[in-house]
C-alpha cells in the first residue's frame, strides 16, 4: 500500500493541535500505469499500419509510373493499412466512450431476438464464405435484456468476429441465451482453434493477443474483448469464457434481465 499523508493545524478548546490524514493512493497509482501502458500501446499499433502506408507510399513513388499492375499490388496493401488504422480508431473510440462519465447510451429494455436476427444477417455471408455453419436460437424467457441496444449489438458483434476469425473451415458457430440465476446469459461457441489455459486471464485486457501475428493477418486489433467486456460491465453485466485447444471456446455474457426491477418491486411489495 502507498500512503501519503498531509497535516493540519486544528484550534480545539482545549488548546491548539493538527491532525494527520492518510490517504492510500495505490489505486491511483496503479490506474496512472494503466494509462501509461494504453498510451505506449496504442502507439505502438498506430505506429504499425502507418509506417507500412508510408513505406508502400515512397516504393510507388519510385517505382515505373506505367507498370500498372504493380502500382496497383502496393495501392491495395495501402488500402488494407489504411482499414487497420481506421479499425483501430474506431475500436480506440468505444472503448474510451465506454469509460467516459458520459457515455450517451441509452439503458433500456432490448431483445436479444432483433439483435441475433440481426448481427446473423451480417455474419451470414462472412460465414458461408468460410463454409461455416452459424446456428442461433433465442428462448423465450431469455429476450427481454436491460442494455443499450447498440452497445449489447456491438458485444454479439465483436464475439461474432472472433468466431469466424478463429475457427477454420467448415467449423460450427452456434450462439443461444438462458435464464441463468445471475440474469440472461448470451453465449457463443465455435470449433475454432481455442485459447491456451494460460491466456484465458488475459484475453479481455487491452491489446492482448494469444498469437499477435495471425491476429494482425486476421484484421484483428487486440481490443475487441476488452470492449465486450467494458460494456458489458457497463449494463451491470460480466463476461467470461471457457475453451479448450484445438476444440473450440464458449463465450458467455450475463445480461441483466429487464424484468429484473419489476421481479425486485414484486418481490418487495410481496415482503410488505
Ligand atoms: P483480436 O482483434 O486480436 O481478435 P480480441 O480482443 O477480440 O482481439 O481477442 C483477443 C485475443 O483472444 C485474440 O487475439 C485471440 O488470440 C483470442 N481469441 C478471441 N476470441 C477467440 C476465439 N473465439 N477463438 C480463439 N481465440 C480467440
Amino acid at each position: 500500500r502507498l500512503l501519503t499523508y498531509f497535516s493540519r493545524p486544528i484550534s480545539l478548546a482545549s488548546g491548539a493541535g493538527s491532525i494527520i490524514v492518510l490517504r492510500d493512493v495505490s489505486e491511483l497509482r496503479r490506474l496512472e500505469n494503466v494509462r501509461q501502458e494504453f498510451v505506449a500501446n496504442a502507439s505502438h499499433e498506430l505506429k504499425t499500419p502507418l509506417t507500412a502506408i508510408k513505406a508502400f507510399a515512397e516504393t510507388i513513388l519510385e517505382s515505373d509510373p506505367n507498370d500498372v499492375p504493380q502500382l496497383r499490388h502496393f495501392l491495395e496493401r495501402i488500402n488494407r493499412q489504411a482499414d487497420r488504422l481506421s479499425a483501430l480508431i474506431l475500436d480506440m473510440l468505444t472503448l474510451a466512450r465506454c469509460e467516459s462519465h458520459a457515455p450517451g447510451f441509452e439503458i433500456q429494455s432490448v431483445s436479444l431476438r432483433h439483435i441475433v436476427a440481426a448481427c446473423v444477417d451480417q455474419f451470414r455471408e462472412k460465414a458461408e464464405g468460410k463454409s461455416l455453419a452459424l446456428r442461433a436460437e433465442v428462448a423465450d424467457d431469455a429476450d427481454e435484456i436491460t442494455a443499450d441496444a447498440e452497445g449489447a449489438a456491438t458485444i454479439l458483434r465483436n464475439l461474432l468476429e472472433n468466431a469466424t476469425k478463429y475457427t477454420p473451415e467448415g467449423g460450427r458457430i452456434a450462439i443461444w441465451t438462458e435464464r441463468v440465476d445471475e440474469g440472461i446469459a448470451l453465449q457463443v461457441s465455435d470449433t475454432g482453434v481455442g485459447i491456451p489455459e494460460r491466456d484465458l486471464d488475459r484475453i479481455f485486457e487491452r491489446f492482448y493477443r494469444v498469437d499477435k501475428a495471425r491476429s494482425s493477418e486476421l484484421g484483428g486489433t487486440g481490443l475487441g474483448l476488452s470492449i465486450v467486456k467494458h460494456l458489458a460491465q457497463s449494463f451491470g453485466g460480466s463476461v467470461s469464457v471457457t475453451s479448450r485447444l484445438n476444440e473450440g471456446s464458449v463465450f458467455r455474457v450475463i445480461f441483466r434481465p429487464s424484468d429484473d426491477g419489476e421481479m425486485a418491486a414484486n418481490a418487495s411489495s410481496r415482503r410488505d
